[in-house]
């Protein structure tokens, strides 16, 4: 069961706090900015905490402060070797803060030696330490550590909220890191890309794939996971195969563990003319 941000801040204003959590849902942005505010409500010397004005605030906010540990993927993962170089940190005494606090972010991407580390520590947590994992999605965390830690769910903010970037957030389907990465690529580069790739599908011509390339592996990502979001609201309708989705995101994971991009890619084509091509739109 999922609590939200603001109970959970209710709690820690009252000294009630859990030691280790899954904060999930939303962007890895929205969701750093809550762990700083709670880093806030549980370390801030003012009066209404967190008051972003005394010095603990103004050191969390820049990102300076000691006690607060932030591990993100090197590459495509977290390795063991991240969270030993995080437990000799952890294992010292608090430098100044009331509650350390470690953020995992990204943590559907922990390789499982180091969830299991992690586990441990959070089974004997150092005094005052709170382990929280981030994750978009909470159905990537193993279940040992989602039914051991408090989770909290953010929802994704509303389209509104994105003022000009409203065709990025469309297109992302609401997922706010998927929207990130399609504005620094640009809508237009990546909606001539899918284009393109319907095109191919349709004609059932496998050389017209060849116009799909060159393409960089991230870019490529990018493109499927849009082009995943396009094929979940035709699969709802009822106008494409779950299958086409299946295989969809079956060549996203494929793709994030270092398999050749082109040829996952052109599997992909491949089975997608198979399954039968859809009519865009
Ligand atoms: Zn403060």
């Amino acid at each position: 069961m999922s609590i939200n941000f603001r109970v959970l801040k209710e709690a820690a204003l009252e000294g009630r706090i859990a030691h280790l959590f899954l904060f999930h849902g939303s962007g890895t942005k929205e969701r750093r900015r809550a762990v700083l505010e709670l880093a806030g409500v549980l370390n801030c010397k003012g009066e209404h905490r967190p008051c972003w004005e005394c010095s603990v605030c103004k050191k969390i906010r820049s990102g300076n402060h000691p006690d607060i540990q932030i591990v993100r993927p090197q590459k495509t993962s977290i390795g063991i070797e991240q969270v030993f170089s995080l437990q000799k940190k952890i294992y010292r005494k608090v430098y100044e803060a009331r509650y350390r606090i470690c953020l995992i972010e990204e943590a559907d991407k922990l390789t499982l030696p180091a969830a299991n580390a992690l586990l441990k520590i959070a089974e004997e947590p150092p005094e005052n330490t709170i382990i929280i994992f981030s994750s978009g999605n909470a159905e990537g965390i193993i279940d040992t550590l989602q039914s051991r830690a408090q989770l909290v769910y953010f929802s994704p903010p509303d389209e509104e909220e994105w003022g000009e970037e409203r065709e990025e957030f469309r297109l992302s389907g609401g997922d706010p890191d998927l929207a990130r990465a399609i504005q620094e690529h640009s809508p237009d580069h990546v909606q001539r890309w899918l284009e393109k790739y319907f095109d191919t599908i349709e004609s059932g011509d496998f050389i017209k794939a060849f116009g799909l390339f060159p393409l960089e592996k991230e870019e490529c990502q990018i493109f499927l996971q849009v082009l995943a979001v396009i094929i979940k609201k035709m699969v709802l309708k009822g106008q494409v195969s779950p299958q086409v989705l299946t295989e969809i995101r079956q060549t996203i994971e494929v793709i994030r563990r270092q398999v050749n991009h082109r040829l996952a890619l052109e599997v992909l084509v491949l089975k997608h003319m198979k399954l039968g091509g859809t009519k865009i739109g």
